[in-house]
């Protein structure tokens, strides 16, 4: 594939096998687990922001005497397939007009764990994601905050991005710093959820989504897609091998 191109990845279950947020929890206390899972679904207030559900049950696990090096050590055995890292390192090193940008509703301590745990800290030219650090007070406290603070106001996103991040925007924004969209010949975005539909409409004809199917993206597309407009070429993924296939031809 000729000229230059982006590749966006989302976090959870696209780069890694799994959801890091939850991960976590279900690693550490089973009890967590469950009280991240409802707060997520709110008391009948609708899904709720996820990096505020995801500190609140960080400072419960903080208060139940839970230690830094136990989230890292939870973040480095993550699930994460060898072949996503063969795709990448492998495209890396053979197209220099290759940039990865990674686009999550993960945190900074979470994902710089687990790139930093497989060697791929040099991967991503940017890594847009929640704010998070450990508390100066309390060193074993992880603190996590939005993306788009709730001082600001509303991002303004139609087409159901939560409050703490829209992902279009945010795709806009970087391409915007970059040159602009037409400053790349190709984006390619590789993601599963929900959130991940509003970056897709943002793409051209000619750039490509890579879905994993049966997730919620994959629904949104057949369901929205089409009265959305959505221009992208897409294709389907269940296992990352099928996208180390791929990128041979990128
Ligand atoms: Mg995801
Ligand atoms: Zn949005």
């Amino acid at each position: 594939m000729p000229g230059k191109q982006l590749i966006v990845f989302d976090f959870d279950w696209s780069f890694v096998d799994q959801d890091t947020d939850r991960w976590v929890f279900e690693v550490l206390s089973t009890e967590l687990r469950r009280l991240l899972q409802t707060r997520k679904a709110g008391d009948g207030t609708g899904m709720q922001c996820t990096p505020d559900v995801v500190n609140d049950t960080m400072k419960d696990l903080y208060e139940r005497g839970f230690k830094r090096e136990q989230i890292l050590e939870a973040l480095r055995i993550l699930p994460f397939h060898p072949a996503m890292r063969r795709a990448v390192t492998s495209l890396k090193g053979r197209n220099a007009d290759t940039t990865f940008l990674c686009l999550s509703n993960s945190n900074e301590i979470y994902i710089s764990t687990i790139l930093e745990k497989h060697n791929l800290s040099d991967l991503f030219a940017a890594i847009i994601t929640n704010p998070a650090r450990w508390s100066p007070s309390a060193p074993d406290h992880l603190l996590i905050d939005r993306r788009h603070p709730a001082s600001l106001p509303p991002h303004g996103c139609t087409v159901g991005c939560l409050a703490n991040m829209c992902k279009g925007a945010e795709l806009d924004d970087y391409l915007a710093e970059q040159g602009g969209k037409d400053s790349f010949d190709k984006i390619v975005y590789v993601g599963d959820g929900e959130n991940d539909f509003c970056p897709l409409l943002r793409m051209r004809k000619g750039d490509l989504a890579c879905v994993r199917k049966g997730l919620e993206l994959d629904k949104r597309i057949k369901e929205e897609g089409e009265k959305a407009g959505l221009k992208v070429d897409v294709k389907y993924w269940e296992q990352a091998w099928q996208i180390d296939e791929w990128v041979e031809r990128f």
